[in-house]
């Protein structure tokens, strides 16, 4: 689909023709299944000052924490007792997680759980972390461009650049990491322009996977006067990005169940979405885990009832990307 096209559906009416479109590409190319990924906050310290997240360093409302290794371990294997194949290890920028710790935190997490797949969400490290990261059994990584637009990436990340973003996921590439990128919509004096530039930069770069979220305001950031963003425009570029990009993995975010607890995610799954990401976050710990207000705690029988009431089966696979299965088997045969 051309740029202009892009822009076209994204200014459409009424978009209910375009999500039944993006829910036969995700039948087409991928299957009825949804992909269930068990997040762990496991860190709410922050080196960076983004200027729409409550983690940003200049906040000093919120409490800060850090899991230790071992409940971070324990808790991984009690997920993987419910039969979650996948684990997600997010956090804030948190230089007080060294290499080594982390290391050994992925090596023991899979050493006791060999099947599952584990998700690195930890933002920007050295090259070396994540050679090391990958070297002891991550397999995936995800961090979201955000925005395509220069000024407005430079503009809402102080002392970050686009460009840094893309090398760190070109990088993840090379190392055969599954990656995902992704947006927020509805960022202060975002265009649809901007929007179809998000959704054919996932297409250059080959995600295996995508976070497509609305922006959600946050009442301790500089944003915090900025309008959420709209259901709607987000199910648009959502179901826009499985039509560009066929057999990514795209989670019904959170996000969108904060924007519209009733409808948002079953939404989702109608118009492209295959994966939900239920929080094991620690009660004491998630309260502070404040990227934006109003945060909905999805569980995971809650997540299990959305994919049902959605008409869709829950996956018990680990969910690996197709693509990145193609390229392993490719390389196998050689
Ligand atoms: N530090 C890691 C990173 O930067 O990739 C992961 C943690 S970060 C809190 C996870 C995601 O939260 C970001 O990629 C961003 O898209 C999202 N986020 C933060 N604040 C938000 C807000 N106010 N509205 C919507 N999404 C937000």
């Amino acid at each position: 689909m051309e740029r202009k096209e892009i822009i076209e559906r994204l200014k459409e009416g009424s978009p209910e023709e375009l999500f039944k479109e993006a829910d036969r590409v995700r039948k087409t190319y991928l299957d009825d299944e949804v992909h269930i990924r068990g997040i762990i906050e496991f860190s709410n310290y922050c080196c960076r000052s983004c200027l729409y997240c409550g983690l940003r360093r200049e906040n000093e409302n919120i409490r800060r924490y850090r899991m230790l290794p071992d409940e971070i371990i324990k808790l991984a294997n009690e997920i993987t007792q419910c039969g979650v194949k996948t684990i997600v290890l997010q956090s804030g920028d948190d230089f007080g997680f060294s290499q080594k710790v982390l290391c050994r935190i992925i090596e023991k997490i899979k050493e006791e759980n060999p099947e599952i797949a584990i998700t690195l969400s930890i933002g920007e490290r050295p090259l070396d972390d994540y050679k090391a990261f990958k070297d002891v059994g991550a397999d995936r990584y995800l961090l979201k461009h955000e925005t395509a637009n220069l000024k407005l990436y430079e503009r809402f990340h102080p002392g970050q650049t686009l460009k840094r973003r893309l090398q760190i996921l070109e990088y993840l590439k090379k190392l055969d990491y599954q990656i995902g990128a992704g947006n927020i919509v509805g960022l202060p004096n975002q265009t649809l322009e901007d929007l179809a530039d998000d959704i054919l930069l996932m297409k250059r770069l080959d995600v295996d996977m995508a976070g497509i979220g609305p922006f959600i305001s946050q009442k301790d950031t500089p944003l915090r006067n900025h309008p959420s963003g709209n259901l709607d425009l987000t199910l648009k570029v959502l179901a826009l990005t499985r039509i560009v990009t066929k057999y990514t993995h795209l989670p019904a975010t959170t996000a969108l169940s904060t924007l519209n607890p009733t409808y948002g995610q079953v939404l989702a799954f109608r118009s492209g979405a295959n994966v939900i990401m239920p929080d094991f976050t620690p009660e004491e710990e998630r309260k502070n885990y404040i990227i934006y207000d109003n945060k909905t705690r999805v569980d995971l029988e809650k997540a299990k009832t959305i994919i049902l009431e959605a008409g869709r089966k829950i996956s018990t696979a680990r969910g690996d990307s197709l693509k990145w299965k193609r390229h392993q088997k490719a390389f196998a045969s050689i």
